[in-house]
């Protein structure tokens, strides 16, 4: 009934010796149910992860929204992925060590992120900066969650255009062509986020407007 080496317990990686694992005193079936549940309930922590990733890069959007968006989206459907693999290897009896750390590992990424994004604000207490510069595109979509952005010239070198996250108000605010400044907090993990962005004043500066004076 063996097949190549050792067959081991699914729910803890003992060898098998006999009918009932010595490790977690489960028989073969138990612990594939057992395995079961544990890629339920970690699937579960996973999504929960992920939203709380989303609502941090909401509530502090960092400048590279789109690409750390992307790349979230990337370890969304690897980790869906790495869940199903799990669970047809638990209804299989196969070797699924790997496979299972794998899988926990993966469970735990977005919620580093989601970490590393309040952690970079919360603690980030550098004074903000400004950089004055023009819109030259916008655009919005609500596709999964509502998307807003500013396209401006970038203030960064190497960096052609800056995909500025806005709000509903700073979207409809702000037209292409307008010079705006965009707020940017350093972050303190070297992430910079989007503190706001407001009207250019006029380059002279101290320009005081008494309208009708
Ligand atoms: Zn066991």
């Amino acid at each position: 009934m063996f097949r190549s080496g050792a067959k081991r317990c699914l729910n803890c990686d003992t060898v098998m010796t006999g009918p009932v694992c010595e490790g977690c005193d489960l028989t073969e079936a138990a612990a594939s149910l057992v395995v079961r549940r544990k890629v339920i309930l970690r699937t579960g922590m996973f999504l929960l992860g992920s939203l709380a990733f989303i609502a941090a890069a909401y509530r502090f959007p960092p400048l590279a929204m789109d690409k750390m968006l992307v790349f979230a989206g990337v370890i969304f459907f690897v980790g869906l992925g790495l869940a199903v693999w799990v669970e047809r290897g638990a209804l299989r009896g196969g070797q699924i060590a790997v496979r299972k750390s794998l899988f926990t590992s993966v469970v735990l990424i977005p919620w580093l992120l989601a970490g590393m994004l309040v952690v970079n604000a919360k603690l980030d207490d550098a004074p903000i900066r400004d950089w004055t510069t023009r819109v030259v595109e916008k655009f919005s979509m609500s596709a999964i969650v509502p998307t807003r952005r500013l396209v401006v010239l970038s203030w960064r070198p190497g960096h052609e255009y800056e995909h500025v996250p806005v709000s509903e108000s700073e979207y409809s605010r702000f037209h292409v062509g307008e010079r705006v400044v965009v707020e940017i907090h350093p972050g303190l993990a070297g992430i910079p986020w989007v503190a706001g962005v407001v009207a250019a004043v006029n380059p002279g500066g101290a320009v005081k407007d008494h309208s009708g004076g």
